[in-house]
């Protein structure tokens, strides 16, 4: 994943944090504080919000559609078909 040093002014680190977290969040790898704070921050945040649900969704699909493992090349086009869908603000 890359940093964005300027990424969301607005919502600043906050949001810089929980996106960077997502991830492991919705892998359910987050020990339980750190869960917490994210969960605090996605019902503030709408644009995190927004994100994570979407991310939630697509792994859903992944796991229904690829009955085995998704392949690291498949992961990283979507993830970088996120970053075109999700520029930056
Ligand atoms: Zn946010």
């Amino acid at each position: 994943m890359s940093e964005r040093s300027d990424a969301n002014a607005d919502c600043g680190n906050e949001c810089t944090e929980a996106l960077r977290q997502l991830g492991a969040y919705l892998d359910g790898e987050l020990p339980g504080t750190d869960v917490e704070v994210i969960r605090r921050h996605l019902t503030a945040c709408y644009p995190c919000t927004e994100r994570a649900t979407f991310e939630e969704q697509l792994r859903a699909i992944v796991r229904r559609d690829c009955s085995d493992h998704a392949p690291p090349s498949l992961m990283l086009r979507i993830e970088s078909a996120l970053e075109v869908y999700w520029p930056q603000r």
